[in-house]
């Protein structure tokens, strides 16, 4: 267990919007000694997350109500939105009150942009539940919901007013969805921290998963905070995402299609073919063989090419991609479309 992280706190300092991120077993219950709970209190959650953990933030409100929208990514739709916004608005809430979303990424995404709307922006709080959530998605401020297809296509920048990041709701989260969230991690190591790295290459991942979550969070937080809207330098959390959203809307788990890839499993397929040296490629397939992460899908080549073609940011016949030449460093690239069809040869 890693001692030295617990209760840590970290300061996203972005200004007027600056905001803590508090690393803490046991901080959900505690979340009123953090946040003023003292007004109407919107808790978001979804049907998959045990709902003893909204319960529990509820619990410590003056006023609240507890939103449960059905798991899954279908849940980032406008009518789910909408939804919370017309119970927000029966439960009377006001331009001082607060939107805590508790759940993974879904939630954290929806909760967070019908906080950026509704009464033209009021606080929100996150308490994320999934090591996606934790490592990745909760702090940054980009919310979002999904037209039809495309996925993250209508948000906001809103950023949150506080993160609580409670470890232990990881001991009821399945193993896929914790290993998934660990593969943001691998790319935080990956682009700038080899000891994260070496973790993944030598350590214990289950007892050391608060260390690996601090890790990952100081890696996203010094992006952000040098580029809070993604006028640069927060291009490189895209890394790997070129070839892992082209992977995901080929093999990726929607709708019907129930036994297909998660988003950290194509991101991770994804990274494979823009690290540049063989070595830590090798290096980094014996990571993913160790956690469980896939080494192949046996996807079709030509449709996800296709996918990366539509793909908007490519379709100047130029894309930027994010290479890694050498652990714990990374460069922008900017290719011709036709190089990603050499790169996703590379994955044989
Ligand atoms: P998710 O939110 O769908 O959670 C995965 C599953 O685990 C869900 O079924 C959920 O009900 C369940 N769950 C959550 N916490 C649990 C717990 N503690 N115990 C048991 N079950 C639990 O998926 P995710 O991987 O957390 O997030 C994926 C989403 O995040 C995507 O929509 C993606 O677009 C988004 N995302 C956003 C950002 C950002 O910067 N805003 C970054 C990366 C990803």
């Amino acid at each position: 267990m890693s001692e030295e992280f617990l209760g840590t706190k970290l300061t996203m300092n972005l200004g007027a919007r600056s905001y803590d991120i508090i690393l803490r077993r046991g901080s959900l219950e505690n979340l009123y000694q953090f946040a003023n709970l003292g007004r109407r209190v919107a808790v978001v959650t979804d049907s998959g997350v045990p709902p003893i953990y909204a319960q529990m933030v509820a619990d410590q409100c003056k006023d609240a109500v507890v939103i449960t929208v059905p798991q899954g990514e279908a849940s980032k739709s406008f009518k789910t939105l909408e939804s919370v916004l017309n119970q927000m608005l029966a439960f009377g809430m006001g331009r001082g009150d607060l939107v805590i979303a508790v759940g993974g990424g879904v939630v954290g995404d929806l909760a967070g942009f019908a906080a950026s709307i509704y009464m033209r922006g009021i606080d929100f709080i996150n308490c994320p539940t999934t090591t996606l959530s934790m490592i990745d998605s909760s702090i940054g401020g980009k919310t979002a919901i999904d037209l039809g297809d495309t996925k993250n296509i209508v948000g906001a920048f809103w950023q949150p007013k506080l993160v609580v990041v409670d470890p232990s709701t990881l001991s009821t989260l399945p193993r896929r969805h914790f290993i998934n969230g660990l593969a943001e991690a691998v790319k935080a190591g990956l682009l700038a921290d080899p000891e994260l790295f070496g973790i993944f290459e030598n350590g214990d991942v289950d007892a050391e998963v608060d260390t690996i979550i601090y890790r990952s969070l100081k890696f996203k937080k010094n992006i952000v905070e040098q580029d809070e809207t993604e006028q640069g330098m927060r291009k490189a959390l895209n890394f790997g995402h070129t070839i892992g959203h082209g992977i995901e809307a080929v093999k990726g788990i929607k709708g019907r299609r129930t036994n297909g890839l998660y988003h950290g499993e194509c991101v991770a397929l994804g990274m494979l073919p823009m690290i540049e040296s063989k070595a830590l490629q090798k290096r980094t397939r014996a990571v993913y063989r160790r956690l469980g992460l896939p080494l192949r899908t046996g996807y079709d080549k030509e449709k996800v090419l296709a996918e990366m073609l539509h793909d908007k940011k490519a379709q100047s016949g130029q894309i930027t991609v994010i290479k890694v030449p050498g652990l714990g460093c990374w460069q922008a690239k900017t290719i011709p479309v036709e190089g990603l069809r050499t790169l996703l040869g590379m994955e044989d």
